[in-house]
């Protein structure tokens, strides 16, 4: 059992003494011992499940310590629920974290082992599709770094997001098989599996006091095994953990079976239940409904739920108190399913009356929404949820009767308000509304940008937030510094050091005080200096992974997150089109082009046809544009494939452009922005998600700023917006748009990229047209502001100084104190 009857006098093994010395002896046990082989025939992955494993042992004591500290003091916990955590490498942050770099490398290289190569050796756990993910993983970090007694809890996909090569230029998806070679940052822990129903019925019965009560009866089971990772803290002595759910098929399921003989239905039936963690669903433009995944969804939240309760809180522990113990947050739609999963656990297993677990159920959820397409808003038909889910089907349906009454109430029997607000939408079909469901079921819900807060109150959730002024709230996304600034750019944080000491790693607001070295000229310049070293880096990394060669001499110009429509990589690309249509037809003379390298990377769904082909028409007019004698001497096109955290380490440093140029009202924040401009790139995008934020923090002067606005992109929607208009009126996106239709980039054939162009000319629902102009307008200030290094490099500071606000531990402060505050949440 997990924690229990742990007294003060548990025996407990310190880490070992960080010294080089020490590091040797553990690596060389770790190596001879546990893996097995000896230095001189140790391959090199061999090489680096020792180290990670050596590594391990500096942290493992702090954990123990903190998992028995948290259980002791029982503080109200955060317990983050969220489908995916796009982890990115664990040996690189635990070394950060315990401050074992030097170490480590010192060690190793007495043992003529490179450390930087071993590094290398770790494929990342990749188990989120972009944004999403990757913000649970930087909460998750600082959670642990600002002392919260915290978990996270999520599904270990034994494939996470899918491996992305290119043949021909078109996307082709591997599977991502990242625990081949061994998982040495994570601990199995099958004594602590929990059984999970699905499907069969519900039944009433007269309990022994003679009350009413309804059970569920399951039709078939799984278990789930829980995987412990580290989430070391910076330096602070806690690690605090990370919980992933892993399916295995029951005994009892097998058994039965096996003793009828049948051999290969067994094994067949264990396949079955061992699917719910075998792969995460890659995120399409519309979410799919696909009946595993539901099942994915229960699964990882009926599991931590119940561990929460089971494993986290002591013997005996009263749940009408539960709130005082524990916030679930819901990351997005995704764990939705555990408000009537509680509900379920305290009536019909606790004995609870309904109003009671109301109210409880209601204190212990808040709900994070992550988007403004309202296509992208999970429904899932009533006729599923109630083969898989029957009982809780029967609860929310009393959840929304309940609620609906409340709202006929207060508003006078508006039977139209009744119908909108419903939980269950009727068309197209009957469907539980899973937004709806994660609004009405708990305390607080919250947008993820100020922008985006401000729609979700006027739009997408008006009726609630009239119905509920209180519930909603806004926190802004942030990420972590730790790993995009001090691992991920180890240059500038040695110049940051420098200047304001190191306190800024934990305080990210003190990078305010780099403000004045903004007008110090020699700081500029070694400000530079490291822009250029992180350029070379860069170029190394393209070279050896993809056999890609950049010029670091040229303005790099990066465009790096998922493959879609609203996020309008087609703008990019028709400003590349332009660019070489003005250079080849003698519009515009190479020398008067500032030379740059366009580098995109984005993976699109595999079953989002149009975001496949715009990354092959990318790759197609990249391969021409690179290839043409005057163009490609002023302009290169790079897209290195599989973009993924490792990537964006290396990326995000070397950049000198941001572009973050999404149709303004559908980002609801973005991450990558902010990761940009912590690392001195000038911004070029759009009054967008927390593209608001960063321009009115950085200022105006080191923001280039293009395109519609939220309202005025509504009014041309409303109005009736006509793309073809900007096509026969702009001379310059006819061209652009032409030399793709007529086959320029596909060898001739028009018909290879026809739907990619006639979608813009017919459709084009992200105003890609609309805002062409003035995103090359843009792009003009952008040239020109670049032909001043000096200035460039000032306004680059400024965007480092000021961004100190998008650190996720400031988002984590915004949770504690607007969303999490019921009971405060004491550090410990
Ligand atoms: C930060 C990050 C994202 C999110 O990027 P946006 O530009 O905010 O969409 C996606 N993928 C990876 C690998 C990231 O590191």
């Amino acid at each position: 059992m997990y924690c229990r009857h742990v007294t003060e006098t548990t025996p407990l093994i310190t880490s070992p003494e960080p010294t080089v010395e020490g590091f040797v002896r553990e690596y060389l046990r770790e190596l001879n011992f546990s893996q097995g082989t000896i230095l001189e025939r140790a391959t090199t992955n061999d090489q680096y499940l020792a180290l990670a494993r050596t590594v391990r042992h500096y942290l493992m004591s702090r954990w123990m310590q903190t998992t028995v500290s948290q259980y002791r003091s029982q503080a109200k916990a955060v317990a983050y629920l969220s489908a995916e955590y796009l982890l990115g490498r664990q040996l690189d942050n635990a070394l950060i974290a315990t401050g074992l770099e030097e170490v480590a490398a010192e060690a190793l290289a007495s043992l003529g082992l490179d450390l930087d190569e071993l590094r290398e050796v770790e494929v990342e756990p990749g188990l989120g599709n972009g944004g999403l993910g990757r913000l649970a993983a930087c909460f998750v970090d600082s959670l642990a770094t600002m002392s919260v007694p915290a978990i996270g809890y999520g599904i270990r996909y034994e494939y996470g997001i899918f491996r992305q090569r290119f043949d021909d230029g078109r996307q082709v998806e591997e599977p991502d098989n990242w625990l081949d070679n061994g998982a040495p940052w994570e601990f199995a822990h099958p004594e602590h599996e929990v059984a999970v129903g699905f499907g069969g019925r519900t039944e009433t019965y007269t309990d022994d006091d003679g009350r009413e009560r309804t059970r569920w009866l399951p039709g078939w089971q799984v278990l789930g095994v829980p995987y412990n990772y580290m989430v070391p803290g910076y330096r602070n002595g806690r690690v605090n953990t990370l919980r992933l759910w892993s399916a295995r098929a029951t005994h009892a399921f097998d058994l039965k079976i096996f003793n009828y003989g049948d051999y290969a239905e067994a094994v067949r039936s264990q396949t079955f239940a061992e699917n719910i963690s075998k792969v995460l669903y890659p995120e399409d433009s519309t979410p799919q409904g696909k009946e595993l995944r539901l099942q994915q969804q229960y699964f990882f939240v009926a599991c931590s739920i119940r561990d929460f309760i089971d494993q986290l809180l002591p013997p005996g522990f009263d749940l009408h108190d539960l709130p005082d113990r524990v916030v679930f947050q819901l990351n997005d739609t995704h764990p939705v399913i555990a408000v009537p999963e509680l509900m379920r656990i305290l009536v019909d297993e606790r004995g609870f009356e309904w109003d009671d677990a109301w109210q409880v159920t209601q204190r212990c959820f808040a709900y994070t929404c992550h988007t403004l397409l309202p296509e992208a808003l999970e429904v899932w038909p009533v006729e599923l949820v109630g083969r898989l889910l029957p009982r809780h089907l029967e609860i929310v349906y009393r959840i929304n009767d309940e609620f609906l009454a409340q709202v006929r109430e207060r508003s006078g029997g508006d039977e139209l308000l009744v119908r909108r607000m419903s939980i269950i939408a009727e068309h197209p079909e009957r469907s539980v509304r899973m937004a709806y469901l994660a609004t009405v079921g708990g305390s607080k819900v919250n947008g993820v940008a100020e922008l985006h807060s401000q729609l979700l109150r006027d739009k997408v959730l008006a009726d609630f937030a009239a119905f509920w002024p209180e519930k909603f709230t806004n926190v802004t996304n942030g990420v972590t510094p730790r790993r995009f600034v001090k691992l991920a750019n180890p240059g500038l944080s040695g110049l940051i050091t420098e200047a304001i000491g190191d306190g800024w790693v934990t305080d990210l607001d003190r990078l305010r005080e780099l403000e004045p070295l903004a007008d110090d000229a020699e700081f500029r310049r070694r400000f530079r200096e490291v822009k250029a070293a992180n350029k070379d880096r860069l170029v190394s990394f393209l070279a050896a992974r993809d056999g890609i060669a950049i010029d670091p001499a040229t303005m790099l110009d990066v465009m790096v997150k998922r493959l879609h429509e609203y996020k309008r990589q087609l703008l990019k690309l028709l400003h590349v089109v332009t660019l070489y249509d003005r250079i080849t037809s003698g519009d515009l003379a190479a020398a008067d082009v500032t030379p740059r390298t366009v580098v995109f990377g984005a993976k699109a769904a595999p079953g989002y046809v149009m975001a496949k082909e715009i990354i092959a028409l990318i790759n197609h007019v990249g391969a021409v544009v690179n290839a043409h004698p005057d163009v490609s001497r002023v302009l290169r096109v790079a897209f290195p494939a599989n973009y993924n955290v490792t990537v964006a380490e290396t990326l995000v440093p070397a950049a000198d452009l941001s572009e973050q140029i999404s149709l303004a009202g559908k980002e609801a924040s973005g991450t990558g922005n902010m990761k940009f401009a912590l690392n001195g790139a000038l911004t070029i995008g759009t009054d967008d998600g927390a593209n608001v934020e960063i321009r009115r923090l950085v200022g105006d002067e080191n923001f280039f700023l293009f395109g519609l606005t939220e309202p005025e992109a509504s009014a041309v929607a409303e109005a009736g917006y006509r793309p073809a208009s900007y096509y026969e009126e702009n001379v310059s996106l006819r061209r652009a748009l032409d030399l793709i239709a007529r086959g320029t980039f596909s060898g001739g054939d028009g018909s290879v990229f026809e739907r990619v162009v006639s979608n813009l000319l017919s459709e084009d629902r992200f105003m890609v047209l609309a805002d062409y102009q003035a995103y090359l307008d843009a792009q003009e200030r952008v040239e020109r502001a670049y032909a001043d290094p000096d200035a460039w490099s000032r306004s680059a500071v400024l965007n480092v100084a000021r961004s100190g606000f998008f650190s996720s531990d400031r988002s984590m402060r915004d949770y504690l104190d607007r969303v999490w505050h019921a009971a405060p949440l004491t550090a410990g």
